[in-house]
Protein backbone atom coordinates (compact mmCIF):
# COMPACT_ATOMS: atom_id res chain seq x y z
CA UNK A 1 0.00 0.00 0.00
CA UNK A 2 1.35 3.22 -1.21
CA UNK A 3 1.17 5.98 1.44
CA UNK A 4 -0.94 8.72 -1.02
CA UNK A 5 -3.22 5.41 -1.13
CA UNK A 6 -3.33 5.37 2.41
CA UNK A 7 -4.11 9.20 2.51
CA UNK A 8 -6.73 9.02 -0.01
CA UNK A 9 -8.63 6.37 2.15
CA UNK A 10 -8.53 7.60 5.31
CA UNK A 11 -12.38 8.60 5.41
CA UNK A 12 -13.67 6.47 2.84
CA UNK A 13 -16.76 4.09 4.04
CA UNK A 14 -17.09 0.87 2.18
CA UNK A 15 -20.59 -0.69 2.75
CA UNK A 16 -20.53 -4.43 2.45
CA UNK A 17 -23.85 -6.22 2.44
CA UNK A 18 -25.02 -9.81 1.63
CA UNK A 19 -26.38 -13.18 2.58
CA UNK A 20 -25.41 -15.05 5.38
CA UNK A 21 -22.18 -17.08 5.02
CA UNK A 22 -21.73 -15.23 1.49
CA UNK A 23 -18.24 -14.47 2.40
CA UNK A 24 -19.01 -11.07 3.33
CA UNK A 25 -17.16 -11.15 6.51
CA UNK A 26 -13.30 -12.82 5.26
CA UNK A 27 -13.54 -10.77 2.41
CA UNK A 28 -14.06 -7.09 4.47
CA UNK A 29 -11.24 -8.20 6.73
CA UNK A 30 -9.44 -8.73 3.64
CA UNK A 31 -9.73 -5.88 1.51
CA UNK A 32 -9.63 -3.85 5.15
CA UNK A 33 -6.43 -6.21 6.32
CA UNK A 34 -4.98 -5.10 2.86
CA UNK A 35 -6.01 -1.52 2.73
CA UNK A 36 -5.09 -0.27 6.60
CA UNK A 37 -8.96 0.25 6.91
CA UNK A 38 -10.93 -0.68 10.10
CA UNK A 39 -13.35 -3.36 10.14
CA UNK A 40 -16.65 -3.70 11.64
CA UNK A 41 -19.07 -6.57 11.65
CA UNK A 42 -22.36 -5.43 12.56
CA UNK A 43 -23.69 -8.48 12.55
CA UNK A 44 -21.64 -9.46 15.56
CA UNK A 45 -23.42 -6.60 16.94
CA UNK A 46 -26.95 -8.15 16.75
CA UNK A 47 -25.45 -11.46 17.39
CA UNK A 48 -24.19 -9.49 20.75
CA UNK A 49 -27.59 -8.71 21.70
CA UNK A 50 -29.09 -11.31 21.13
CA UNK A 51 -26.67 -13.37 23.29
CA UNK A 52 -27.36 -11.14 26.04
CA UNK A 53 -31.70 -11.54 25.01
CA UNK A 54 -31.25 -14.80 25.53
CA UNK A 55 -28.99 -15.03 28.95
CA UNK A 56 -31.80 -12.88 30.76
CA UNK A 57 -34.29 -15.61 29.88
CA UNK A 58 -35.94 -12.73 27.28
CA UNK A 59 -38.98 -14.57 24.93
CA UNK A 60 -37.09 -13.63 21.60
CA UNK A 61 -40.06 -14.23 19.72
CA UNK A 62 -41.90 -11.48 21.57
CA UNK A 63 -40.90 -8.01 19.95
CA UNK A 64 -42.77 -6.17 22.86
CA UNK A 65 -40.24 -8.11 25.71
CA UNK A 66 -37.13 -7.48 23.71
CA UNK A 67 -37.77 -3.91 22.45
CA UNK A 68 -38.62 -3.24 26.31
CA UNK A 69 -34.95 -4.26 27.51
CA UNK A 70 -32.53 -3.39 24.45
CA UNK A 71 -30.99 -0.28 25.53
CA UNK A 72 -29.51 -2.11 28.46
CA UNK A 73 -26.47 -4.78 27.25
CA UNK A 74 -23.45 -2.24 26.74
CA UNK A 75 -22.29 -3.71 23.57
CA UNK A 76 -18.41 -2.85 22.37
CA UNK A 77 -16.76 -3.54 19.10
CA UNK A 78 -12.95 -3.49 18.24
CA UNK A 79 -12.32 -2.75 14.63
CA UNK A 80 -8.96 -4.03 14.05
CA UNK A 81 -9.21 -6.65 11.41
CA UNK A 82 -6.78 -9.09 12.47
CA UNK A 83 -8.32 -9.53 15.80
CA UNK A 84 -12.17 -8.19 15.63
CA UNK A 85 -13.49 -8.05 19.25
CA UNK A 86 -16.81 -8.18 20.24
CA UNK A 87 -17.79 -7.25 24.40
CA UNK A 88 -21.31 -7.21 25.96
CA UNK A 89 -21.39 -5.57 29.53
CA UNK A 90 -17.65 -6.41 29.74
CA UNK A 91 -17.95 -9.99 29.00
CA UNK A 92 -15.98 -11.46 25.44
CA UNK A 93 -18.94 -13.03 23.93
CA UNK A 94 -16.82 -13.76 20.51
CA UNK A 95 -17.62 -17.62 20.90
CA UNK A 96 -20.60 -17.30 22.48
CA UNK A 97 -22.52 -15.47 19.86
CA UNK A 98 -21.74 -18.28 16.90
CA UNK A 99 -23.80 -20.97 19.19
CA UNK A 100 -26.51 -22.42 17.48
CA UNK A 101 -29.38 -20.56 20.24
CA UNK A 102 -28.14 -17.59 18.97
CA UNK A 103 -28.01 -18.77 15.36
CA UNK A 104 -31.63 -18.96 15.95
CA UNK A 105 -32.92 -16.54 17.86
CA UNK A 106 -30.84 -13.43 16.21
CA UNK A 107 -32.95 -12.81 13.04
CA UNK A 108 -36.43 -12.35 15.17
CA UNK A 109 -33.96 -10.14 17.66
CA UNK A 110 -32.64 -8.44 14.73
CA UNK A 111 -36.66 -7.41 13.29
CA UNK A 112 -37.64 -5.62 16.42
CA UNK A 113 -37.14 -1.61 15.22
CA UNK A 114 -36.09 -0.52 18.30
CA UNK A 115 -33.07 -3.07 18.31
CA UNK A 116 -32.22 -1.77 14.79
CA UNK A 117 -32.26 2.02 16.29
CA UNK A 118 -30.12 1.13 18.94
CA UNK A 119 -27.76 -0.65 16.97
CA UNK A 120 -27.86 1.85 14.04
CA UNK A 121 -26.27 4.31 16.35
CA UNK A 122 -23.88 2.43 17.95
CA UNK A 123 -23.01 1.66 14.76
CA UNK A 124 -22.55 5.32 13.01
CA UNK A 125 -20.64 6.40 16.15
CA UNK A 126 -18.06 3.76 15.81
CA UNK A 127 -18.05 4.39 11.68
CA UNK A 128 -17.69 8.45 13.02
CA UNK A 129 -14.44 7.59 14.55
CA UNK A 130 -11.06 8.62 13.11
CA UNK A 131 -10.11 6.23 9.95
CA UNK A 132 -11.22 4.78 6.76
CA UNK A 133 -13.09 1.06 7.31
CA UNK A 134 -15.10 -1.22 5.94
CA UNK A 135 -18.26 -2.02 7.13
CA UNK A 136 -20.48 -5.82 6.76
CA UNK A 137 -23.88 -6.08 7.28
CA UNK A 138 -27.15 -6.15 6.03
CA UNK A 139 -28.53 -2.87 5.52
CA UNK A 140 -25.12 -1.11 5.54
CA UNK A 141 -25.63 0.80 2.24
CA UNK A 142 -29.27 0.95 2.72
CA UNK A 143 -29.88 2.75 5.69
CA UNK A 144 -26.82 2.64 8.11
CA UNK A 145 -24.15 4.59 5.02
CA UNK A 146 -26.62 5.57 2.08
CA UNK A 147 -23.43 7.49 1.05
CA UNK A 148 -20.40 5.48 1.02
CA UNK A 149 -18.40 5.86 -2.20
CA UNK A 150 -18.47 1.98 -2.39
CA UNK A 151 -21.38 -0.92 -1.76
CA UNK A 152 -20.82 -4.07 -2.32
CA UNK A 153 -23.60 -7.15 -2.34
CA UNK A 154 -22.15 -10.00 -1.80
CA UNK A 155 -24.03 -13.52 -2.99
CA UNK A 156 -23.02 -17.75 -3.57
CA UNK A 157 -25.35 -20.34 -3.97
CA UNK A 158 -27.03 -21.67 -1.25
CA UNK A 159 -24.81 -25.08 -1.20
CA UNK A 160 -21.32 -23.17 -1.75
CA UNK A 161 -22.44 -21.28 1.61
CA UNK A 162 -23.38 -24.40 3.62
CA UNK A 163 -20.37 -25.75 2.79
CA UNK A 164 -17.90 -22.72 3.67
CA UNK A 165 -19.94 -22.14 6.79
CA UNK A 166 -20.17 -26.00 7.93
CA UNK A 167 -16.06 -26.36 6.91
CA UNK A 168 -15.57 -23.26 9.25
CA UNK A 169 -17.35 -24.97 12.21
CA UNK A 170 -15.18 -27.57 12.24
CA UNK A 171 -17.43 -29.97 10.14
CA UNK A 172 -20.99 -29.40 11.09
CA UNK A 173 -23.75 -30.73 9.23
CA UNK A 174 -24.12 -29.21 5.52
CA UNK A 175 -27.61 -29.84 5.01
CA UNK A 176 -28.90 -28.48 8.42
CA UNK A 177 -26.19 -25.62 7.88
CA UNK A 178 -27.73 -24.76 4.34
CA UNK A 179 -31.26 -24.35 5.92
CA UNK A 180 -30.05 -22.52 9.01
CA UNK A 181 -28.40 -19.81 6.91
CA UNK A 182 -31.64 -20.08 4.16
CA UNK A 183 -34.25 -19.96 7.45
CA UNK A 184 -32.35 -16.33 8.11
CA UNK A 185 -32.14 -15.12 4.61
CA UNK A 186 -36.16 -15.40 4.46
CA UNK A 187 -36.84 -14.12 7.86
CA UNK A 188 -33.96 -10.96 6.93
CA UNK A 189 -35.09 -10.25 3.72
CA UNK A 190 -38.73 -10.03 4.71
CA UNK A 191 -39.13 -7.95 7.51
CA UNK A 192 -40.32 -4.54 7.23
CA UNK A 193 -37.74 -2.02 8.85
CA UNK A 194 -34.16 -1.97 6.88
CA UNK A 195 -34.20 -5.61 4.88
CA UNK A 196 -31.80 -7.32 3.09
CA UNK A 197 -31.42 -5.52 -0.02
CA UNK A 198 -29.23 -4.66 -2.86
CA UNK A 199 -28.89 -0.84 -2.11
CA UNK A 200 -28.93 1.50 -4.98
CA UNK A 201 -25.55 1.74 -6.87
CA UNK A 202 -24.14 -1.62 -5.42
CA UNK A 203 -21.64 -3.55 -7.07
CA UNK A 204 -23.22 -7.40 -6.89
CA UNK A 205 -20.27 -9.82 -6.81
CA UNK A 206 -21.35 -13.57 -6.70
CA UNK A 207 -18.03 -15.69 -4.95
CA UNK A 208 -19.29 -18.17 -5.81
CA UNK A 209 -16.42 -19.38 -8.45
CA UNK A 210 -13.99 -17.26 -6.93
CA UNK A 211 -11.18 -17.99 -4.11
CA UNK A 212 -11.37 -15.76 -1.12
CA UNK A 213 -7.90 -14.05 -2.64
CA UNK A 214 -9.94 -13.31 -5.99
CA UNK A 215 -12.49 -11.21 -4.86
CA UNK A 216 -10.64 -9.35 -2.10
CA UNK A 217 -8.31 -8.06 -5.57
CA UNK A 218 -11.62 -7.26 -7.33
CA UNK A 219 -12.74 -5.15 -4.08
CA UNK A 220 -9.31 -3.56 -3.49
CA UNK A 221 -9.13 -2.60 -6.63
CA UNK A 222 -12.76 -1.06 -6.86
CA UNK A 223 -11.85 0.32 -3.51
CA UNK A 224 -8.80 1.97 -4.65
CA UNK A 225 -10.34 3.52 -7.77
CA UNK A 226 -13.19 5.00 -5.66
CA UNK A 227 -10.74 6.44 -2.85
CA UNK A 228 -8.47 7.94 -5.89
CA UNK A 229 -11.84 9.46 -7.30
CA UNK A 230 -14.15 10.28 -4.41
O1 LIG B 1 -23.60 -11.38 9.49
P1 LIG B 1 -24.17 -12.42 10.43
O2 LIG B 1 -24.61 -13.67 9.72
O3 LIG B 1 -23.31 -12.71 11.61
O4 LIG B 1 -25.49 -11.69 10.98
C1 LIG B 1 -26.33 -12.35 11.91
C2 LIG B 1 -27.72 -11.78 11.81
O5 LIG B 1 -27.73 -10.42 12.27
C3 LIG B 1 -28.34 -11.74 10.42
O6 LIG B 1 -28.93 -12.99 10.04
C4 LIG B 1 -29.39 -10.65 10.58
O7 LIG B 1 -30.56 -11.16 11.18
C5 LIG B 1 -28.73 -9.69 11.57
N1 LIG B 1 -28.13 -8.52 10.94
C6 LIG B 1 -28.97 -7.48 10.57
N2 LIG B 1 -28.43 -6.32 10.08
C7 LIG B 1 -27.12 -6.18 9.92
C8 LIG B 1 -26.24 -7.24 10.26
C9 LIG B 1 -26.78 -8.42 10.74
O8 LIG B 1 -30.18 -7.58 10.70
N3 LIG B 1 -26.63 -5.02 9.46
Amino acid sequence: MSSSTSSSLAGLVVAVDGTSGSGKSSTSRGVADRLGLRYLDTGAMFRAMTWWMLREGIDVHDPAAVAARCDEPVIVSGTDPLAPTITVDGVDVAVGIRSDEVNAAVSPVSAVPEVRTRLLELQRSVIADDGGIVVEGRDIGSVVVPDAPVKLYISADPSARARRRAAEQGGADVAATEASLLARDKIDSGRATAPLTMADGAVHIDTTPYSLDEVIDQVVDLVERAGAHP
